[in-house]
């Protein structure tokens, strides 16, 4: 029986060669998973053939004091990941390049790899910015033919987006088991997971590596006696059942044992939102509320558009020179109307104590789809409620922020989409 090995300095030929001696029954693979590597941070090599090769990360904004949110593999195997501030990152290397986010050219590039990886295989589904699956079928299942498309699927990123988005892949009996596959190795990666090689593949691997257990999980999990994939593995589901404190465990427990079935629904929209590192001249107490009242209105154009009303709304900044954040939210009877959302908004803003704000954030909870909506009886003023849908229209005729509540800056009107990875803008957002 294989046993994958963390092979990172092997080219990928070796390493298929070592996972691929297992058998090659029918049906031994159903789903395809591609994770790109380095997502943001390869779209931008792609683009400035003078950044490849190099350690870069991108930042929401070029200061010291920002933090990365993607760093390519030159950077990430100096030790500078996700989260960490460009000024530690200098630290780390002197050399490295902080680059500033361009969220419209990742959402183009997101767009040529659905068409490109469409060219090999169907997309079943889209799971974030830089992850997708495609179901297999008939002989595609047996995992020769299996990892001929997956090649496939890698030149075809090649040649038709470009030669730094490369990706890795899982090839696996469900979408669960095809994430932890095409984590496994990076960048890259080709890993094959079947029933045969099950649970050997994944032994060597941390239980933070298994997708679904987070360090609150893994708590969870070593209170329950289960220290290792090993234990997990041996564990019945009833007693994974009652670590997750439910039907979660269960189908937890048939995931990782290869049973063909989705992860339980994240499509469930539960809060939406959008936060910001602010430029150094809006890092004042009106700048970020202002900036504030911006995003809220954007959150609450996207609700709208979503077909949504929320019922909470929350606030939260993080501040120069402090650790942690604030966070407050406030709740009302279901809403979309922005004017109701900003007036919460100063509510909120009046309870903020008086530091120098770095970032800020909102967000709607509580989330209604409209099919649900219970229309509130004693509502002062319902024509108000047609204002925010009247100027959603107007600002699709004649761009974003043709029309709005109240004045922004021409700083904070500049502000275009985020593609945050688990979310891939609309095309109306930039
Ligand atoms: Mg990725």
């Amino acid at each position: 029986m294989a046993r994958v090995v963390c092979a990172c300095h092997l080219p990928i030929h070796c390493f298929i060669e070592q996972s691929m001696n297992i058998s090659a029954g029918e049906n031994a693979v159903q789903w395809l998973f591609l994770d790109i590597n380095s997502y943001f941070a390869s779209c931008e090599q792609q683009e400035s053939p003078a950044l490849r090769g190099k350690p870069i990360i991108i930042v929401q904004t070029v200061t010291d004091s920002a933090c990365a949110i993607a760093a390519s593999y030159e950077a990430k195997r100096l030790g500078i990941k996700t989260g960490t501030l460009v000024r530690e990152a200098k630290q780390i290397c002197r050399d490295v390049i902080p680059v500033k986010a361009r969220h419209r050219l990742y959402t183009d590039y997101h767009e040529k790899i659905l068409e490109a990886v469409d060219t090999c295989l169907p997309i079943e589904k889209v799971m974030s910015i830089d992850e997708m699956a495609c179901r297999l079928m008939g002989r595609e299942r047996q995992v020769p033919v299996a990892r001929e498309l997956a090649l496939k699927v890698k030149r075809a990123l090649r040649e038709q987006v470009g030669e730094c988005l490369t990706c890795s892949i899982g090839l696996a009996p469900n979408i669960f088991l095809g994430k932890v596959g095409s984590d496994i190795q990076k960048p890259d990666g080709l890993v094959v997971i079947t029933k045969d090689n099950l649970p050997d593949v994944l032994l060597e691997l941390k239980l933070q590596k298994i997708y679904g257990i987070g360090s609150r999980m893994e708590q969870r999990l070593n209170h329950a006696g289960i220290y290792s994939v090993a234990d997990l593995w041996q564990a019945s589901s009833a007693h994974l059942r009652r670590v997750w404190g439910g039907i979660n465990g269960l189908l937890f427990y048939q995931m990782l044992h290869g049973v063909d079935i989705q992860p339980p629904s994240s499509s469930h929209t539960k809060s939406m939102g959008h936060q910001h590192v602010l430029e150094p001249e809006l890092r004042t107490n009106q700048g970020a509320r202002n900036f504030a009242h911006h995003l809220l209105a954007k959150a609450a154009e996207r609700l709208r558009r979503n077909d949504y009303y929320c019922r909470r709304l929350g606030l939260s900044l993080s501040w120069i020179g402090h650790q942690g954040g604030w966070w407050d939210d406030i709740g009302f009877h279901e809403t979309c109307d922005t004017g109701f959302l900003l007036a919460r908004l100063e509510n909120l803003w009046a309870r903020l104590p008086p530091f120098k704000p770095l970032a800020v954030g909102v967000v709607l909870l509580g989330l209604v789809p409209a099919s649900k909506h219970q229309g509130d009886l004693f509502a002062i003023n319902p024509r108000q409620q047609k204002l925010s849908p009247l100027i959603d229209q107007i600002n699709r005729r004649y761009g974003r922020n043709a029309i709005g509540f109240g004045l922004l800056p021409p700083t904070v009107t500049g502000f275009k989409g985020h593609a945050a990875f688990q979310r891939v803008p609309e095309a109306w957002e930039f």
